[in-house]
């Protein structure tokens, strides 16, 4: 049911991105998360992973429903159909995002990192325990007693208009 408030319900989601057309391992990866839903006798939230403004075409959104639909796949909360939890589309949470953002920088909890991808998986000594995901080494991380007092505007906006992802800072 849309919106329980049972904390404890297990939430799955679907978040296609509409650069294209669903191949047949996006068919797998949502045919395993509606199963997984199913299975915990969950709830099945997709969200359009529109982020990337160059490559999303609205044709391709269409595209995603009907394919879903077609595979059997039900959700209750999505960009056809709302939901409590709303919007659907990514690139109408923006704000939602930026507001959590600008928390986070007034608290001094985030900061500017200027490694790459590359510097990180490097500098990373074993992978974490529970996976092969390398750990942030915290190269860039002020020093502790630093970090409460750093000026709000050290840090810039993370999506400047007319970008796509957060950049320079962790
Ligand atoms: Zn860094």
């Amino acid at each position: 049911m849309p919106g329980d408030s049972n904390p404890n319900l297990y939430r799955g989601r679907l978040a296609p991105s509409p650069t294209g057309l669903l191949h047949l391992g996006h068919a797998r990866t949502f045919w395993t998360a509606a199963q997984r839903a199913a299975d915990h006798h969950g709830q099945l939230i997709l969200r359009n992973e529109d982020l990337d403004s160059q490559r999303c075409r609205p044709e391709y959104v269409e595209a995603m429903l009907e394919d879903l639909c077609w595979l059997g796949i039900d959700w209750v909360e999505g960009p056809d159909c709302g939901g409590p939890t709303g919007p659907y589309a990514q690139s109408e949470r923006r704000t939602h995002y930026l507001e959590a953002w600008k928390k986070l920088r007034d608290l001094g909890l985030i900061y500017p990192c200027t490694c790459s991808r590359k510097d990180v998986a490097q500098s990373a000594g074993a992978p974490n325990d529970l996976d092969d995901e390398p750990v942030y080494p915290g190269k860039c991380r002020p020093p502790e007693e630093r970090r409460s007092s750093a000026p709000p505007d050290r840090v810039e906006d993370p999506v400047p208009q007319g970008q796509n992802e957060p950049a320079g800072v962790n």
